[in-house]
């Protein structure tokens, strides 16, 4: 007899991932994917809730996560004073339509102590520079936990923020290389109205700073203004933008450069699209921020 079910026959991962995804997304058959899922650290803005909604938009269900991970914290950095209010991030997550939130803590996910866990190493020419550079170990920790997560939550499509633009290129590039069959969503940044990126970490921002901390936007800003204008090439607008950093008071540069969207090869001559990235502390504060140039 023959049967009524059409056979399949797929012949690579990346196929099979494809094919994967549109079967969870044609159950019950409205079109939308099953489950959308946004890993967070917590202390939940407006940044998280854009890809919350997103989320929320595109999927059936919506899972989102809050967890500290210290695997990404360096030894002097502020795993200890990173902001943390369950109570109220659940009742925003509840406003914003999400069906479960998972607050799993470190004993659940790394059963063997986070040093002592499998690791996910980045590809070091993603990972050696930028933050990779100013925080060694992070995006081991960040790559480590988002595939954690990834596997508990098994969710069709996954949102992460550009804000944190190298850590999206490294996600995106892990996914790819472990074939997992999750459909990563890229959110453009939100920012504050002055512009200044939101950032959990804003709130330790004391008055003078958090107007000193929009020098970091205005900055790329005058960086893409420059370029596209012609007014200067690449090189000289990031120099004069380092320089103007520099010479902030309560500003420490740690990074002005541009680089390739994807490979996030450093680019010296604007021909296609750049982004440009910064990290800066301001006092105590470490915040980065990006903008993209096409
Ligand atoms: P975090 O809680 O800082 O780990 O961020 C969780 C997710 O929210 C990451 O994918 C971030 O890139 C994203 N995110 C954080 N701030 C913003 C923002 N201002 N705009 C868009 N996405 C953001």
């Amino acid at each position: 007899m023959k049967s009524s079910t059409e056979t399949r026959l797929i012949k690579t991962p990346e196929e099979f991932c494809k094919w994967r995804c549109d079967q969870e997304t044609a159950v019950d058959g409205d079109g939308r994917p099953f489950l959308g899922f946004v890993p967070t650290m917590g202390a939940l803005h407006e940044g998280h809730l854009s890809l919350i909604r997103q989320a929320v938009k595109e999927c059936r269900k919506v899972v989102v996560s809050i967890f500290v991970n210290p695997l990404q914290f360096g030894p002097n950095e502020d795993f200890e004073k990173y902001p943390r209010n369950l109570q109220a991030d659940l009742s925003l997550c509840e406003k914003a339509g999400v069906h479960a939130v998972v607050n799993f803590n470190t004993q659940e996910l790394y059963p063997h102590h986070p040093e002592r866990s499998t690791k996910v190493f980045p590809p070091e020419e993603l990972e050696d520079r930028l933050c990779g550079a100013v925080r060694p170990g992070h995006f081991v920790g960040v790559a480590t936990v988002v595939l954690k997560l990834l596997m508990i939550v098994q969710p069709q499509q996954a949102y992460f923020g550009q804000k944190d633009f190298q850590q999206l290129a490294i996600i995106q590039r892990m996914v790819s290389d472990f074939f997992v069959p999750v459909r990563v969503v890229p959110v453009p940044t939100v920012r504050e109205a002055d512009g200044l990126a939101m950032s959990s970490r804003n709130v330790y921002l004391k008055a003078q700073e958090r107007i000193t901390a929009l020098e970091l936007y205005r900055t790329l800003c005058s960086v893409r203004e420059d370029v596209l204008n012609g007014k200067s090439n690449l090189q000289d607008s990031l120099k004069a933008g380092r320089d103007r950093l520099a010479g902030t008071p309560g500003v420490t540069l740690q990074y002005l450069e541009a680089c390739d969207p994807e490979s996030l090869a450093f680019i010296n001559d604007f021909k296609g699209p750049v982004v440009v990235l910064v990290a800066a502390r301001v006092g105590e504060v470490r915040l980065i921020d990006n903008l993209l140039i096409t």
